[in-house]
C-alpha cells in the first residue's frame, strides 16, 4: 500500500513538473489566438450577401473569443482544483498525524541552532526526545558534537 502510494506521488510530481512548462505554454497561445481575433478588422470583408444560416464574420469572432476565454478560465479552474485537492489533503493528513489536540504533536527543530544544516523541515515523526523525534535528535547532537559545541539532554 506504501508503495502504491509511493509510486502514485511520484507520478503527481512528474505531471506537476511538466505541466509547470507545458500550461504557460498553452496559455501563451490561447492568448494569442484572442489577440489574432482583437486584430483582425471588423468590417474588412467586402460586402456580400449571407446566407441566413451562416455568422457574419463579427459573430463568428465573438464565438471564437467565447470558447478561447472559456478554454482560458477551464485551465485556471483545473489548475486551481489541483491546489485545492493538494490542500486538502495536507490538511486531512495534519489533523490526522501532525496536529491532533490530544496527540503528541509533531517533531519540531523551529529555532534550534544550525537547524538549516541538520533538520528536516518534513519530518513528522512525534517527539520523543524534547520537541524533536529521536532521529532528529541525534542528528543535531552529532552535528553540535562535530562543532564541540555543547549536547543537550532532554527528560524523555
Ligand atoms: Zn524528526
Amino acid at each position: 500500500m506504501t508503495h502504491r502510494i509511493d509510486r502514485t506521488v511520484a507520478g503527481i510530481i512528474g505531471l506537476a513538473t511538466s505541466i509547470g512548462t507545458k500550461l504557460p505554454g498553452a496559455r501563451t497561445e490561447l492568448l494569442r489566438r484572442l489577440h489574432t481575433i482583437d486584430g483582425f478588422p471588423a468590417g474588412t470583408d467586402t460586402p456580400k450577401v449571407v446566407a441566413k444560416s451562416e455568422l457574419t464574420t463579427v459573430e463568428a469572432a465573438a464565438g471564437q473569443r467565447i470558447r478561447l476565454e472559456g478554454d482560458l478560465h477551464w485551465l485556471d479552474d483545473e489548475l486551481n482544483a489541483v491546489v485545492l485537492v493538494l490542500v486538502n489533503l495536507h490538511r486531512e493528513c495534519d489533523r490526522i498525524i501532525g496536529y491532533r489536540a490530544d496527540g503528541p504533536g509533531r517533531c519540531s527543530a523551529l529555532g534550534r541552532q544550525g537547524a538549516i544544516e541538520w533538520a528536516d523541515p518534513n519530518c513528522w515523526n512525534a517527539p520523543d526526545r524534547g520537541p524533536l523525534c529521536a532521529s532528529c535528535y541525534q542528528r543535531e547532537r552529532r552535528w553540535r558534537q562535530q562543532r564541540g559545541l555543547p549536547t543537550r539532554e532532554f527528560a524523555a
